[in-house]
């Protein structure tokens, strides 16, 4: 149903801004659309806000994104840019377990086009943790990942202006200098996961998916016009319940919308019934 989009990407170089080793997944997912993915060089995304807060992150993920966009498209004169960011924080609907968002955007100056690729993740080892030994902090590292999971540590949670933070921690006598040197002054010390793509595999796996997403987009070319984009923007519960017929929480369409022409269209799921558990009726 999607027409071909090759006319606009294919052959084209992507300059991508980051310094944290996104390109690792990002290309290989580009190159499948014949896209060149370039890491911008001297650019530093850490201006933009860092994780471990020495910067804090401007607006929202989406403005953060853009703005980095937009800066390389300054600075490079490129017509082809992609940003990615990320968020972590408590799930949404689970808000007692932790979530990872990734957000990655393409902006297209050649045809004054924005595509995104978006996800929500529960695989994320985002945590933090008050330690007062190595022992503890060991207990905690076992928990996330550590050492193929980087750590950050710091004397407290909200660090005084030019007091160490230990990033990068990647190995047990690293861990073990961390803790020395912020234990002059404290008793206890703060620790955190490394949320930096290159620092945490975890991470950058949700970020291969938020590429997969943004690989999909640019490749859906609208039916009508060929814009490139056309991915579902709404999905409509409702499918009847083989048992009873009722309608159920299941998917029974997906709504298609052209950013370009306004085009839509509803397309149903293979499936023509729903399992009955998923039914408010017969298993209530
Ligand atoms: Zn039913
Ligand atoms: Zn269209």
């Amino acid at each position: 149903m999607f027409k071909s989009t090759e006319s606009y990407f294919q052959g084209r170089m992507a300059i991508l801004a980051t310094k944290h080793g996104k390109e690792q997944v990002i290309a290989p997912a580009l190159a499948r659309l014949g896209v060149t993915v370039v890491v911008a060089s001297d650019f530093d995304s850490d201006r933009f806000g860092t994780f471990s807060r020495e910067i804090p992150r401007c607006g929202t993920q989406e403005e953060a994104a853009l703005a980095k966009a937009e800066a390389v498209l300054a600075q490079t004169g490129a017509d082809l840019v992609i940003a990615s960011e990320g968020s972590f924080g408590p799930h949404p609907q689970f808000p007692m377990l932790p979530s990872d968002r990734e957000l990655i955007l393409l902006v297209d100056r050649r045809h004054d086009l924005v595509l995104r690729g978006e996800v929500l993740s529960l695989d994320t080892n985002f945590s933090h943790a008050t330690v007062s030994h190595l022992e503890e902090a060991l207990a905690f590292g076992a928990r996330v990942g550590f050492p193929s999971h980087g750590l950050i540590a710091m004397a407290q949670a909200d660090p005084l202006p030019n007091t160490p933070i230990f990033k990068g921690i990647q190995s047990e006598e690293q861990l073990q200098r961390a803790i020395a040197t912020l234990q002059t002054n404290h008793a206890t010390l703060h620790l955190e996961t490394d949320m930096r793509a290159h620092m945490n595999p975890t991470r950058m796996r949700v970020i291969a998916q938020a590429a997969a997403e943004l690989v999909q987009a640019m490749a859906q070319g609208c039916p009508q016009c060929g814009w490139p984009g056309f991915v579902a923007c709404e999905h409509l519960p409702g499918l009847p319940c083989e048992l009873c017929g009722a309608p159920t929480g299941a998917i029974k369409a997906s709504r298609y919308l052209c950013q370009h022409c306004l085009y839509e269209l509803t397309v149903p799921v293979p499936e023509t019934v729903a399992d009955p558990s998923q039914c408010y009726f017969c298993n209530p």
